[in-house]
């Protein structure tokens, strides 16, 4: 593979971890290669850490509680995130470009990712000062209280797809409780993780409240996720990961949120706006080239519209093009030459009727290096089918006729996943029915994703993992309750 990192305006050494305030090589002084999942270039490297870097970042996080960060008072941690917020805001050009490069996403996408994590910061600098316990009536002589306290050290495990926005949600979060964050970013892009540690420092974020090791997951990852000095873990990424990462919080007995994968649904019904639903309907299945854990991978439409809706979506389809992240275009390639493979097996395997009806094209402008797919659109498939069953996590959507609301139902909620649903009807009555019925973390209404506010509540039931981040619903997650009881007689 040809090396090239000419064009990545890097602004940190990505070789080394960031732990204890310091810039340290890896115990290992391995490193792994950074590849350009648009061109297939290897355009850098970052470190592989081990289970030794995982020990010295937690014992780092554990010193920080015990020194200045535990004694930092919650408006002092919300004007550090404030700044922290700001510092990213200047450099939206070049985390912009990092993370078009490292994840193959479109620019456009890539530069709402730095807002969002911008966001994330002022959001969450805010809200420090802002989540307190309460005072409890009780028996005649006492006076009983309940204290929010940080958990202690979080261990935050996150995939590649948006690495700036689950950063935000997650370590932004567990920093406002006043948590000390060991972050293991995914080896397939960690470069804006890194970034932000760089930035972290800049805004005087005290030493080791966040530490950063990079590393494969079944290593690094592993070693943070069973690591008995971790007392809070955030992941980000897969079912089957997950599941792992359960099971090593278990043994240790810590509480651990998880953000799974999804399938999920739109249910367009015969009297909804079609003209506003569309764009949203397309645009939801292959933003990030579908590479989004709450992507709409299931349309379900019915049959009074299921033709007109199917014809106008075609057409859209016929018009999307993969191009490299830097052009801009509608969508870039997936992350890695073996994802490509998994997506071209899985749509190679058409059966019970589905059918390709539509596919968009892959721009004249992509080199042959990158994972290049067209954006694909199924039709024909049993509700039942795998690819109206399994997460594809690629360009990809379905679209599944209904004949009524039970009907419609039954199949937004026959997969083992639940983490995003949308409604497009006129009908307010029937918004109401399916938002409490629909199996789903969020329910939108005549709408997908609401703009992606930080301020939304956001995760998964079912398989989908279970545990809230984004909005102040996360503080509570990342901070622990203590009843304080105090008899005066
Ligand atoms: P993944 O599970 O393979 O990897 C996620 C992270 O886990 C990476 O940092 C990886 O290094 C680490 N990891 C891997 N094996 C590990 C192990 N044995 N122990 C500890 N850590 C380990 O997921 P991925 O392929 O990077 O991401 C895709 C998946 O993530 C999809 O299923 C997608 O739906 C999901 N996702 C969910 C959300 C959400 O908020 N619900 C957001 C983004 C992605």
């Amino acid at each position: 593979m040809p090396n090239s990192s000419a064009n990545l305006p890097l602004f940190f050494d990505p070789t080394l971890h960031f732990i204890g305030g310091d810039w340290v090589a890896p115990r290992s002084s391995a490193t792994l290669p950074v590849e350009n999942p648009s061109t297939g270039e290897i355009i850098g490297a970052i470190a592989m850490g081990t289970a030794p870097d995982i020990d010295a970042a937690v014992a780092a996080a554990q010193t920080s509680l015990d020194g200045e960060w535990g004694r930092t008072p919650a408006v002092e941690r919300g004007r550090i995130l404030t700044r922290l917020g700001r510092l990213i805001l200047d450099r939206v050009d070049a985390l912009a470009r990092i993370e078009a490069m490292d994840v193959g996403k479109p620019l456009k996408q890539a530069r709402a990712d730095v807002l969002a994590l911008a966001r994330y910061m002022e959001f969450y600098g805010g809200a420090c000062d802002k989540v307190h316990g309460e005072t409890i009536p009780y028996l005649d002589g006492y006076t009983v209280y309940t204290l929010r306290q940080p958990h202690g050290v979080t261990g935050h495990i996150i995939p590649w797809n948006y690495p700036m926005q689950i950063i935000g949600r997650s370590v932004g979060g567990a920093l406002a409780m006043g948590n000390a964050c060991v972050l293991k970013p995914a080896e397939e892009a960690a470069l804006t993780a890194i970034a932000f540690g760089k930035l972290a420092e800049e805004a005087g974020l005290p030493k080791g409240a966040l530490n950063i090791v990079t590393g494969l997951g079944e290593d690094a990852g592993a070693a943070l996720a069973s690591h008995p000095g971790v007392h809070h873990l955030s992941f980000t990424g897969s079912v089957a990961v997950g599941q792992m990462i359960q099971a090593a919080a278990a043994k240790n007995v810590i509480p651990v949120t998880l953000e799974l994968g999804g399938k999920s649904p739109q249910l367009v019904f015969a009297d909804a706006d079609l003209d506003a639903a569309l764009p949203f309907l397309v645009n939801a299945g292959i933003q990030n080239a579908g590479q989004t854990c709450s992507a709409s991978s299931r349309i379900l439409v019915q049959r009074g519209v299921y033709d007109a809706v199917l014809e106008r979506m075609s057409e859209r389809y016929r018009t999307l093009v993969a191009a490299p992240a830097l052009d801009g275009r509608d969508l870039g390639p997936v992350i890695s030459a073996r994802q490509q493979t998994d997506i071209k097996q899985r749509l190679g395997r058409l059966v019970d009727g589905a059918r390709i009806v539509s596919e968009g094209s892959i721009s004249a402008a992509a080199p042959a290096g990158g994972h290049y797919l067209p954006a694909t659109l199924i039709a024909g498939a049993d509700p039942t089918n795998h690819l109206s069953q399994q997460e594809i996590f690629g360009p990809v959507q379905v679209v599944i006729p209904f004949e009524d609301e039970a009907d419609a139902l039954k199949i937004a909620n026959g997969t083992e996943f639940g983490l995003v649903a949308s409604i497009w009807t006129s009908n307010g009555a029937r918004q109401m029915r399916l938002a409490k019925s629909l199996k789903s973390g969020q329910v939108f209404i005549n709408n997908y994703g609401a703009g992606g506010g930080v301020e939304l509540p956001f995760g998964g039931v079912g398989k989908s993992g279970h545990g809230r981040e984004k909005g102040m619903e996360a503080l509570y997650g990342f901070s622990v309750l203590k009843t304080v009881a105090a008899f005066h007689g």
